[in-house]
């Protein structure tokens, strides 16, 4: 029998997650902790509201749709993820902190994470009392099957 001994790393994804909430006024409740402790301690990744619900459920635990939403945006109003708008109905949310662009494949409702590196843009010249803040750009591709039922 092997006993798994777990060590307290405060570099990891969690740790750092959580200190990030105290560090913006925001209580790490027991179900925000089960949530930062599912999308951070798994690599960098995409998850909606409904696939994150249905892994709380695998977990046997139990945090509302309405509760994972309201978790999902303020993660990402503190910068622990970033909002991907697929359409005006429906986001996935990034875990990448690094700087990246998406690749979105409509009809399999994938994300996938592209080096910025390797998109150029033409960005317009920012007038000098703005500053740029962000680029988000989403590529969207559908696969060769889907084109040829059109
Ligand atoms: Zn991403």
């Amino acid at each position: 029998m092997s006993l798994k001994i777990q060590t307290f790393n405060p570099l990891s994804s969690y740790n750092k997650a959580i200190n990030k909430l105290k560090l913006n006024g925001i209580r790490p409740t027991k179900q925000r902790m089960i949530l930062a402790k599912i999308l951070f301690e798994n690599g960098k990744r995409h998850v909606s509201a409904d696939s994150l619900f249905e892994e709380v459920r695998k977990e046997d635990r139990k945090i509302s749709l309405a509760t994972i939403y309201n978790t999902l945006k303020q993660f990402t109003n503190i910068g622990l993820l970033r909002e991907i708008v697929v359409d005006q109905n429906k986001s996935l949310y990034c875990t990448n902190k690094e700087s990246h662009y998406h690749l979105y494949i409509e009809d399999e409702d994938k994300v996938v994470d592209i080096p910025t590196k390797n998109v150029n843009l033409d960005i317009p010249q920012i007038p000098a009392c703005l500053k740029l803040h962000n680029i988000d750009v989403i590529v969207r591709i559908r696969t060769l099957k889907e084109l040829k039922d059109i």
